[in-house]
């Protein structure tokens, strides 16, 4: 077979039941294509006697007649998932040569399934960011071009290595973390498809912690269907986790009928936002039209306190993260400072972290140690949180009413280019999310799917917002407007 590289994980898995191929040939295939992509900067730690060993024994498996979904499939992890002894260190500086003890609940569960792990995935630094700029590897970057204009472009972020790894064909599919977006904006800035479950359907032990309340790990693949069958292997019950959902998993991928003949698709009139791009709009309305197309009933809904999550986000995020981020203090994990004649504790404390985090990330523990401080706790954290609740009560209203799924534009604009934010004030950056923590803030799963290009070329994706536990019919929806959308462009190679 040619263009192992390109296979979905489905189009793996029946070449590899058949016989067509091997899993080692297909994850030789991904490791010659990794190493001809370094322009991309998206692994950032290479695993290849890893890899061929998994692929060695998921063609045992697969020979044996023992061939789950994932025997075999090569795939790229994020750096945020801790990996048995390999480098585990969310982009930063300060976990600095870390290699975990053990294994996140994710990766095992994909390890048992019979998946192969190619290596360790760029990321912005602890998952903040929308543009992977803020890692400790440098940025990942875009397989994608404007038109023939060569300005390298964002993959998105934080899952930015992730999204740039399974655009450009260095692996099957990825996993993803997100916390406000990071699975579903570099989805939709480098035209793949990325799903955040709901909020307790993947265990997130084992998962370095950016915001415990918020985060949820997901797969991003080149297609609806393989993120069915990568979610099946990476969901269910931990009691690891304790926010881990005790419920069955259904079979995802049985789910994918195509059929949304009286579904209610809610369209939210808060997400029109001023300024918005005209192709974003367009592109919503021929959403529409596609769902309509198929059979959906679109409704027009209204989720109030949509202008609210943005604030709230970067309230709640900080806080928990300016607590989860209290553990690195060069005692435990990765780096500790050099320290003086006569420095104590406190010095190495501060020493280690003043050079082991990046800016945005000492930003965000500024902005949370002062939003949980005394004084300022019921201003700004309790407020914060009570409009989360609002945020929720509003989605709750809608599906009680009978919303089946609701779509959106998964992001404000296409990719932009590397650097064209860096002088822009932090809240530019931030504005990237706003179509997606909503979905955090109300724990809901959310799924971004490819559905048209830009003006100068770029992939551009809607996102569809399901009720909870429902990622089936949610991706049975997404499903439908993949069919409709009919998105196959490629990046051309230039790396
Ligand atoms: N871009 C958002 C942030 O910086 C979301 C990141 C994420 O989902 N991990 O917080």
């Amino acid at each position: 077979m040619s263009d192992l590289t390109k296979l979905t994980i489905a189009g793996a898995r029946d070449a590899l039941r058949k016989g067509e191929t091997t899993s080692v040939e297909i994850t030789e295939a991904c490791l010659s294509a990794i190493e001809g992509a370094g322009a991309l900067n998206a692994f950032v730690h290479h695993t290849p006697e890893i890899a061929l060993e998994q692929a060695r024994t998921a063609d045992a498996r697969i020979a044996g007649g023992d061939a789950p979904a994932m025997c075999g499939v090569p795939l790229g992890i994020k750096d945020l998932f801790c990996t048995k002894g390999v480098n585990s260190q969310a982009a930063s500086a300060i976990l600095g040569g870390f290699k975990p003890e053990y294994e996140s609940t994710v990766t095992s569960q994909l390890f048992d399934a019979g998946a192969v792990m190619l290596g360790k995935l760029n990321m912005d630094e602890f998952a903040m960011g929308s543009s992977n700029e803020t890692s400790t590897y440098g940025n990942a970057v875009n397989p994608w071009r404007r038109g023939n204009d060569d300005t390298a472009l964002t993959p998105g972020g934080s899952s930015g290595g992730s999204a740039s790894a399974v655009a450009a064909d260095l692996c099957l599919a990825a996993t993803g973390t997100d916390t406000g977006g990071s699975i579903r904006q570099p989805a939709a800035f480098t035209g793949i498809t990325g799903l955040k479950p709901t909020y307790g359907r993947v265990s997130r032990w084992g998962i370095i912690a950016f915001a415990s309340s918020l985060d949820q790990a997901g797969p991003m693949t080149k297609d609806v269907r393989d993120c069915a069958i990568m979610l099946q292997a990476m969901a269910g019950h931990d009691p690891k986790d304790s926010t881990s959902a005790d419920l069955a998993v259904p079979d995802f991928e049985a789910m994918l009928t195509g059929d949304i003949k009286g579904k209610v698709i809610g369209i939210p009139k808060e997400y029109r936002m001023e300024g918005m791009p005209e192709e974003i709009e367009a592109l919503w309305a021929e959403g529409i039209e596609m769902l309509k197309a198929a059979g959906a009933e679109i409704r027009d809904i209204s989720l109030p306190h949509t202008k609210y999550a943005l604030p709230a986000y970067y309230v709640i995020a900080p806080a928990e993260a300016s607590s989860n981020l209290a553990r690195y203090d060069g005692v435990r994990f990765g780096h500790r400072a050099k320290l003086a004649q006569g420095d104590g504790i406190v010095e190495m404390y501060e020493k280690t972290r003043a050079e082991g985090f990046g800016a945005e990330v000492k930003r965000r523990v500024m902005v949370g140690t002062y939003v949980l401080s005394a004084g300022y706790y019921d201003a700004y954290y309790n407020r914060a949180r009570k409009v989360r609740a609002l945020i929720k009560r509003d989605f709750d209203e809608v599906f009680a009413a009978g919303v089946d799924a609701i779509l959106t534009p998964a992001t404000p604009s296409a990719a932009f280019g590397l650097g064209e934010m860096a002088e822009a004030d932090p809240v530019q950056m931030y504005l990237n999310d706003v179509f997606t923590v909503t979905v955090n803030l109300a724990g809901l799963p959310g799924i971004a799917v490819p559905t048209g290009t830009s003006a100068n070329g770029l992939p551009l994706g809607l996102q569809l917002i399901g009720r909870p536990w429902e990622e089936g019919d949610l991706m049975n929806t997404a499903y439908a407007l993949e069919q409709a959308a009919g998105f196959v462009a490629k990046p051309g190679k230039w790396w």
